[in-house]
């Protein structure tokens, strides 16, 4: 597999990916051939319509918003344009900082904080997370001097009570298009967004496994 294609080096993902997104029907087997790169050309030519019909974001919520399935990326649009235009505190910006990971991303953050250093940032192992399967993202908040405002209360500039409002207005904001927003959660999770409930987890990753559609 091209180390340039998206989810490389997981070629099994990206076929899966593909096959739910309605894009590939061949064999799930790794192999990326003809079929894959083709199936691959087209949800990013797919992508690239949507973003401009749309509009489009800064670099790094672009990256993210691409890795996820087209109706998605579409409520992640609708999502960031909501922010873009209601605002936030003076000076502050929201963007897209993670989309779908892969399974063997997902281990390996889950792994953070447990078998290898670093703070715990999952409860949810491979497949265990909407993340897994193209309908999740998360978003990040940065002040005027582009820093994550999460790290500001850390330095004392911040106050976490400060840097939460900041999180359920973009909640509220996602609640608002019909999203689900990890900050309902009984464990918080404020900067996570996705567009099924968690109840429907299983039933997703059957459906992502079997390659059908999904949203
Ligand atoms: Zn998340």
């Amino acid at each position: 597999m091209p180390d340039d294609l998206l989810f490389s080096p997981d070629a099994v993902f990206l076929q899966r990916f593909l096959q739910s997104g309605g894009y590939y029907k061949g064999d799930v087997d790794g192999d990326v051939g003809p079929l894959s790169l083709a199936a691959l050309a087209k949800f990013q030519a797919d992508s690239t319509a949507v973003a401009g019909e749309q509009g489009s974001f800064d670099d790094r919520t672009e990256g993210n918003v691409a890795t996820l399935l087209l109706d998605t990326q579409r409520a992640a649009r609708r999502f960031m344009a909501a922010i873009s235009q209601a605002g936030l505190s003076a000076g502050m910006i929201a963007k897209i900082i993670s989309g779908t990971r892969t399974y063997d991303e997902q281990d390996e953050i889950y792994a953070q904080g447990r078998t290898m250093p670093g703070k715990i940032v999952t409860h949810a192992r491979a497949g265990e997370s909407n993340h897994n399967f193209g309908i999740a993202w998360d978003v990040g908040i940065f002040d005027s001097n582009g820093r994550y405002i999460d790290d500001l209360v850390d330095e004392g500039l911040m106050t976490q009570g400060a840097v939460d409002a900041e999180y359920k207005k973009v909640g509220a904001f996602g609640k608002g298009l019909g999203l689900f927003w990890g900050g309902d959660w009984g464990d918080p999770d404020y900067p996570h967004f996705q567009m099924l409930d968690n109840d429907l987890l299983a039933t997703v990753r059957a459906k992502f496994v079997s390659g059908q559609s999904i949203v």
